[in-house]
């Protein structure tokens, strides 16, 4: 296998819910997010981040602290920053202004910056290699994003490395999470989510070809590249990636991903190719549509169990009129054109 093969976990004790659910975690009190991600931090939707901070909307760009010329003491925004900004190496700071926290994970933790001399934005990912976890979580991603260029995957710039800690300073997507439009929107027309979905397929297809396997898409991980409704979309974090060396059979035998997005064949431990992307695929675009997940449980074992069976339905929503209409205002049509 790939550049992961040494994140297989122990043998199961016969129960999943239990294989699934140890690892420590580093940096917070959850366990076993970067393995099998867990849920449990308040919207159901968002699967992932067991005892996670609030939705990163609190850290976006758009709020990103200003000078308020207040003291820092009394902006905790801005005392987080600072904190944050303490955790970068020298040479990092030399070259880039730590901005604003926008995104964090059981190892990682994603800041906006500004390249001090071309004040161009971009995004740091650091990543805590102290323990193993992190170590192979950061392997995978670096292996992947120093591979590949292409319009609908995040661009890795630099890379600096420290005993402890891996900054990976890549292109910056200022339009959020697919996740945070789908929780504004509800749910999209099959217009737009055939857009976004074309997107998607377009970046996981050049990520197949040269071998890769995500195992982790779902909406949290693909961002948009601005904030208007026509931006692109971009695939990002790659820690849960396999890539395939010259030579290796194509199975692959880690358990892991996002509980609510993995495949069958994973959960029941069989050798899987890169086809539980697209079933991750098919979840998303399921959300996408209805604006709701098509295997929910807070019960994993239960969770689980709907997954293995197959077990969903989609009553399909009528479009709102007012979707319905835009709709066919933009293709022309008579009002009767059939989905
Ligand atoms: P984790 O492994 O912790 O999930 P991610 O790479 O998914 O790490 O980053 C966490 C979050 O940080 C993402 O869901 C996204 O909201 C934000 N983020 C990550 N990379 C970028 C980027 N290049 N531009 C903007 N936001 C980003
Ligand atoms: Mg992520």
């Amino acid at each position: 296998m790939g550049c992961r093969t040494s994140k297989v976990l122990p043998e199961p004790p016969g129960d999943v819910q239990l294989d699934l659910v140890k690892k420590v975690d580093p940096l917070q009190t959850d366990i076993y997010k970067h393995f099998i991600r867990g849920d449990g931090s308040g919207s159901k939707m968002r699967g992932e981040k067991t005892g996670s901070p609030p939705p990163q909307a609190a850290f976006s760009a758009a709020q990103a602290p200003t000078n308020t010329g207040q003291p820092e003491a009394s902006d905790p925004r801005r005392n987080k920053v600072a904190k944050y900004r303490a955790k970068f190496d020298p040479r990092v700071t030399a070259k880039y202004d730590i901005k604003a926290l926008i995104g964090r994970g059981s190892f990682s933790r994603v800041v906006r910056v500004e390249h001090k001399s071309t004040r161009q934005p971009y995004a740091i990912k650091m990543i805590e290699t102290r323990y193993r976890e992190g170590r192979e979580v950061c392997e995978s991603e670096l292996c992947v994003l120093r591979r590949v260029r292409h319009t609908n995957i995040i661009q890795l710039m630099e890379v600096f490395e420290t005993a402890e800690r891996v900054y990976m300073v890549m292109e910056l997507a200022t339009g959020g999470e697919l996740f945070d439009r789908i929780i504004a929107r509800g749910s999209f027309t099959e217009r737009d989510a055939t857009r976004v979905l074309q997107m998607v397929l377009d970046g996981v297809k050049y990520l197949h070809t040269l071998g890769i396997t995500h195992r982790d898409l779902k909406p949290e991980n693909l961002l948009y590249y601005h904030p208007g409704a026509d931006s692109k979309i971009m695939v990002t974090d790659f820690g849960l990636a396999s890539t395939r060396k010259k030579g290796d059979e194509c199975l692959m035998k880690t358990t892991c991903g996002t509980p609510e997005y993995i495949a069958p064949e994973i959960l029941v431990r069989k050798p899987y190719t890169n086809a539980v992307d697209m079933w991750a695929l098919g979840v998303i675009s399921y959300i996408l549509l209805s604006g709701t997940m098509p295997f929910e449980d807070d019960n994993r074992m239960r969770l689980y169990r709907q997954i293995l069976k197959g077990k969903y339905s989609f009553s399909g929503e009528p479009l709102s009129l007012h979707a319905r209409e835009r709709d066919e205002g933009e293709r022309g049509g008579d009002g009767n054109a059939p989905w």
